[in-house]
């Protein structure tokens, strides 16, 4: 079983893409690109030139939230078993980020289906467990509390962000972020209810965007194997980052500017963390962002990575397209 163990560990970055299917606006309007199968894309860069991107996984645009979610489930348990699990969304705006991981009420993403199974799995399990629900953004290096009662309406202007703290043991905390003991779905459900209103309308109080902020959900987990008994303690992280998309395109100024800066930054210093990790360098440029400060404990060599990389089908994306393929070759 320790061999077992092992193997698992050494794989323990995953990353998949998804295709988007065409809007009814766009729909054949342009060609597609690509053809696939069930682990490759090959990207026509030009008339003559095809491009191959190896993954772990490839969803096609047909692929059901179901399909995607069947792939993800073998990490919730993981995290069940003990793991610290982050599943990240990557992708420029509007490539289908938030569809994977909310979903629509009549087609449930990642986040509420995993949420579901570790309740189903908790209740099966001769353990007891004891789990806690937080949700934070991330905007310009700031780390926000998306539950904080009495919500900051005015945008968050005048509210420091929280810091990061480091314990003897290594691992991570984040001071004073509220963290709500959760016993079934529906109380999550409230609770993410609660943060997206209060993402939404700090947003728009700061005239922002939300596809320009990395949105976290954080489960922490503590399992008893007796009563009163603490077996260990991790956490699940489900992650929608923030888009993707390169300035030149944006032709962004000002605020939009200093925006898509910060999150260019905090993305492929995420890139870095990942590869750094994958290729076994001594050094993990943890430091170079919040991001991967936060992260810093769940992300490496006891934890789970998955890497949920998403691409529009659009001919007139393929720049993005491009980059976005070369950040998961990167980091795979
Ligand atoms: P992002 O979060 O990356 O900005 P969204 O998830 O908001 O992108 O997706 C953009 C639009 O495309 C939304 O209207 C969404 O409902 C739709 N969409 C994205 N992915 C899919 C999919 N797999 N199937 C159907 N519609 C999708
Ligand atoms: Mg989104």
């Amino acid at each position: 079983e320790s061999l077992n163990n092992y193997l698992d560990l050494k794989g323990s970055i995953r990353v998949f893409c998804r295709i988007r299917p065409f809007n009814h606006e766009q729909s054949y309007s342009s060609r597609t690109m690509f053809t696939l199968d069930e682990s490759n894309i090959f990207l026509r860069v030009s008339e003559t030139k095809r491009k191959q991107y190896k993954f772990d996984k490839v969803f096609d645009p047909s692929s059901t939230q179901g399909d995607v979610f069947s792939e993800v489930e073998p990490l919730i348990k993981s995290a069940i078993d003990g793991y610290n699990v982050c599943i990240f969304a990557y992708g420029q705006t509007g490539s289908g980020k938030t569809y994977t991981m909310e979903g629509k009420p009549t087609n449930l993403g990642v986040i509420p289906r995993g949420i579901q199974v570790l309740f189903d799995r908790a209740s099966e399990s001769n353990n007891r467990f004891l789990f806690t629900f937080s949700m934070l953004e991330i905007y310009m290096g700031n780390l926000r509390d998306l539950l904080v009662p009495g919500s900051k309406t005015n945008g968050f202007k005048n509210v420091p962000s929280l810091a990061i703290k480091t314990d003897p043991d290594g691992g991570i905390e984040i001071e004073n972020l509220v963290a709500v003991t959760v016993n079934n779905f529906q109380e999550v459900k409230r609770l993410y209810g609660v943060g997206t209103r209060l993402r939404s309308t700090a947003s728009t109080m700061a005239n922002s965007t939300s596809s320009r902020s990395h949105c976290l959900i954080r489960i922490s987990m503590t399992s008893f194997d007796a009563p009163e008994r603490k077996k260990a303690r991790n956490k699940l992280w489900m992650i929608d980052l923030g888009g993707s998309e390169r300035l030149v395109k944006t032709k962004a100024t000002g605020k939009r500017l200093k925006e898509g800066k910060a999150i260019n930054l905090s993305l492929s210093a995420l890139g870095d963390v990942i590869d750094a990790l994958q290729t076994k360098k001594t050094h993990v440029p943890y430091r170079n962002s919040k991001l991967t400060q936060v992260l810093r404990d769940s992300l490496g060599c006891e934890s789970k990575t998955l890497m949920l990389v998403h691409i529009r089908p659009n001919e007139n994306d393929l720049c993005e397209t491009v980059c976005t393929l070369g950040f998961a070759t990167r980091v795979r």
